[in-house]
């Protein structure tokens, strides 16, 4: 892995600030350097985007769906090593990772079909009024490590289709599949159009303060995403932050346990729990209470965690040792509040980052581990005597990316899932996210959407052209 490049006008370059290592999260052990980029390699990168605009920006619309099909064959012709490059650097068993790359493909090949449509506001004797949209610049794209070629084709794909050009910058946790989907992106788009950089958290704030990137779009903590928006107004750059989740999910009295288990466990702990959208708070009705958090903990200790590399093992490890901690962290600070933890698959001896699915009972509002973003393989399972208040305290989080309501009477449940403070409600269901479906959350887990038209219109700017006859 220590081949792939930096790519900046087409051309791999090579990295002025040295290098840093790589963790393999099965092993806690570094398996490879990645280059490291200068902010001067920035200036560069953005030149590059910035020329390549001038040109791809006038590109048709035929054109750029045509090419983007292209970069979706070349996805697919090499599907096995970027899943294996995954499965390296993040984590996730190789099933899960194929998973990805094959979203991947579905999500660009979406996109490239999407229209632009010049929508017309008035047309009439005198006059004929047309909205236009027009592509913004240079976007720049920061990644986290969770899903990092998903969110990577989620940022750039959408933002081509619209006629920008691109700089990518992925996590310095997960750097080399983004390194190599832009190196095969290349071969098929012209020079500038995507340039990817890699680095060790220095970049992230000159790509926000940059004055020639028009718009970033990020996925990432909030923390970070605040940061971000105070530099983006030096140059009044658009922003799509999509930011951290804390969803809550409430049980409805009277629910068909053996027709949801499965379907809230899988939600729960889905990429180990690590996605911005995975149901983090369960609430569930005293009547039913015991016997659904039975049944969670029976499927949790079916699964069976080892390297992502292995036959069988469907549960890999966290992804970095930061995470690790905060996961444990979580469960030791809700176990000395007097919860009652259930870990009982086994954990493969070593240095990786690897914590079971953990189920936790007795939990309640007030508990690290039911306030906090876990991001990670735990379940804190709340008891509830009053729908009204299961509703206040989904409610009470910061947080407002996803919201779920489970139970039989869709009509009652959906009753109750508008009234949940998150951008995608789901009812028996949780964390499914579509190409064609906007996605983006409220509160602090940022503003604007991703996916299907909504989300093409966020690389965008309108220009009316208002014709006097
Ligand atoms: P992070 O915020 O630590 O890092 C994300 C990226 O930001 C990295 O590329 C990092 O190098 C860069 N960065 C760091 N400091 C920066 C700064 N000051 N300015 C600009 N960029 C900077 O997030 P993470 O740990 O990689 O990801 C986990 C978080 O992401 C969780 O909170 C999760 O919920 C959230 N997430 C949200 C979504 C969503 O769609 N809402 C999806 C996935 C993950």
């Amino acid at each position: 892995m220590n081949n792939y490049s930096m790519i900046i006008n087409g051309l791999p370059v090579a990295a002025e600030a040295g290098s840093f290592a790589v963790i393999d999260p099965a092993t806690g052990v570094s398996f490879a350097e990645s280059p490291c980029a200068s902010v001067a390699q920035l200036d560069q990168a953005v030149d590059a985007a910035d020329m390549a605009f001038q040109t791809w920006q006038y590109s048709s619309h035929e054109e750029r769906k045509a090419l983007l099909h292209k970069v979706a064959d070349t996805i697919e012709n090499h599907a096995a090593e970027l899943a294996e490059i995954i499965v390296k650097e993040q984590g996730k068993p190789l099933a899960l990772a194929q998973v990805e790359v094959g979203g991947s493909v579905a999500w660009t090949r979406y996109t490239a079909e999407l229209e632009i449509p010049v929508e017309v506001v008035e047309d009439s004797e005198n006059k004929r009024i047309e909205m236009h949209r027009k592509p913004l610049g240079v976007v720049g794209s920061i990644l986290p490590w969770n899903w990092p070629l998903m969110i990577a084709v989620w940022h750039i794909m959408p933002a081509l289709r619209a006629g920008n050009t691109v700089v990518v910058k992925p996590s310095p946790l997960t750097p080399f599949n983004t390194l190599r989907l832009v190196e095969l992106m290349n071969e098929v788009l012209p020079a500038g159009v995507v340039n990817v950089l890699t680095d060790q958290d220095q970049l992230g704030p000159a790509m926000s303060q940059h004055e020639k990137i028009r718009k970033i779009v990020f996925t990432g903590s909030t923390p970070t995403g605040q940061h971000i928006m105070r530099s983006a107004a030096s140059n009044l750059k658009r922003l799509t932050l999509e930011l951290g989740g804390n969803d809550g999910g409430i049980v409805l009295p009277g629910a068909d346990l053996d027709a949801i288990t499965e379907g809230i466990f899988q939600t729960s702990f889905l990429n180990m729990g690590q996605t911005c959208a995975a149901l983090k708070r369960l609430y569930v009705h005293e009547s039913q209470y015991e016997e659904l958090a039975d049944k969670l903990v029976a499927i949790a200790k079916e699964q069976t965690l080892g390297s992502g590399f292995e036959e069988g093992v469907n549960f890999g490890p966290l992804q970095n040792q930061m995470q690790y901690d905060h996961v444990n962290r979580l469960i030791a600070e809700a176990r000395e509040a007097g919860a009652t933890i259930h870990a009982s698959a086994n954990v493969p001896e070593g240095e990786g980052y690897f914590i079971a699915p953990t189920i936790v009972t007795e939990a309640t509002e007030g508990m690290s581990v039911v306030d906090e973003e876990q991001f990670g393989s735990v379940l804190p399972v709340i008891s509830y005597t009053d729908v009204e208040d299961a509703i206040r305290q989904v409610n009470a989080s910061e947080n407002g990316l996803g919201g779920s309501v489970w139970g039989a009477d869709l009509e009652q449940a959906q009753a109750i899932a508008s009234r949940l403070e998150c951008g995608t409600a789901w009812i028996n269901g949780h964390a499914e996210v579509l190409p064609h479906a906007p996605f983006g959350g409220c509160k602090m887990s940022g503003f604007g959407v991703e996916f299907g038209q909504e989300g093409l219109f966020e690389y965008t700017r309108i220009q009316v052209v208002n014709i006097n006859r």
